[in-house]
């Protein structure tokens, strides 16, 4: 049908009045793909609850380099101290949710519930949870001029002393904390415990001859007990570790049930667009396939956990399983932190 001047023209109009829709729809989709194509565009900041130098600081660093790679921005550590990590966790619930301050932490995130009646934070619902990272085995140690070389000497020297020997630990539930309680009642004896920000000072401490005892992860100590500047007693898993082969678990030496590992987990404060989140999680599992990552862990004694566990479920559930394993236990102790 032939089609006239004025309609030819009437649709060149339409056509045009077309177009800023066209135009903007387009531009619309452009802006949306570009803002999640641009996180992250600034460093994202990963909070520590604990002392630079610590165990749970140096898987941070150690993670937080390899993860800035995947995400084209620099990983900034901020070590946020004080109260077995609940200042740290308090704050990144309350940060801007926006990818850029993420939060590790390990088992207090499940103590913290039950130890403090007024914590200002609920660990199962004010995060997104991007993925579990390490597990790490505890030991238990003493300071070098300690008289007991061994755990059956260690036990009735420490009875026998008790109201003189204290512990040094990384704050009320903090895993070192944590480890002091389990290793107490184990024993059936009392012990002064003396609170620090991290147990990197608390390390010192025992390396000074300040403090007497310590239960610490083996990201910290496993050089001190090489280098023979501390007293060590066993380690504190089911079973012998592959970093320390020739030394005996707490359990094999007659602590019966005496089992306390390190998890740890990331966390973003809730309302964290899925987008970012997702690049977080894809950061964490490249960092864990990162050789140079995998052997330090390893010198370490930190096991990079299953696949099954690098993701936001596999955080969630676990949070959720440990914090009724340790609700029911702390409440019958008794044990408040405030
Ligand atoms: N995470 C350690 C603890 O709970 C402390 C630290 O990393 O400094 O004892």
């Amino acid at each position: 049908m032939p089609v006239s001047n004025g309609e030819r023209l009437l649709q060149t109009e339409n056509s045009l009045k077309l177009i800023p829709h066209v135009l903007v729809a387009a531009l619309a989709v452009a802006a949306g793909s570009a803002l999640a194509q641009a996180y992250p565009n600034r460093p994202v900041t990963l909070v520590v609850p604990f002392a630079a130098g610590g165990p749970t600081d140096v898987v941070a660093r150690t993670v937080g380099q390899a993860m800035s790679r995947s995400l084209g921005q620099s990983v900034v550590i901020e070590n946020k101290l004080g109260a077995g990590g609940t200042i740290a966790a308090g704050y990144v619930a309350k940060a801007a949710p926006d990818g850029y301050t993420i939060l590790i932490h390990h088992n207090g995130m499940a103590t913290a519930p039950a130890l403090y009646r007024k914590l200002s934070f609920n660990p199962l619902t004010d995060f997104e949870y991007v993925s579990q990272v390490v597990d790490v085995p505890m030991t238990m140690l003493g300071r070098k001029d300690l008289p007991p070389n061994t755990l059956q000497e260690l036990i009735p020297y420490v009875k026998a002393n008790a109201d003189k020997l204290n512990l040094a630990h990384a704050g009320l539930g903090a895993v070192s904390h944590l480890c002091g309680m389990v290793f107490r009642q184990a024993i059936g004896a009392e012990l002064q415990t003396v609170p620090y920000q991290g147990t990197a000072p608390a390390m010192n401490a025992l390396l000074g001859g300040q403090v007497d005892l310590l239960c610490d992860q083996t990201t910290q100590t496993i050089p001190h007990i090489k280098a023979g500047s501390v007293k060590f007693y066993g380690v504190t898993t089911s079973g012998r570790i592959k970093a320390l082969p020739q030394s005996p678990t707490l359990e094999e030496q007659g602590l019966k049930g005496f089992q306390v590992v390190v998890w740890h987990g990331i966390y973003a404060p809730k309302g964290t667009p899925a987008a970012a989140l997702e690049k977080i999680n894809a950061a964490v599992r490249f960092a864990l396939k990162d050789p140079v990552v995998q052997q330090r862990m390893a010198e370490l004694g930190a096991e990079i956990v299953p696949d099954a566990k690098l993701t936001p479920e596999g955080l969630r559930t676990w949070l959720q399983a440990e914090t009724d394993r340790y609700g029911p236990m702390i409440r019958s102790a008794g044990a408040f932190a405030d």
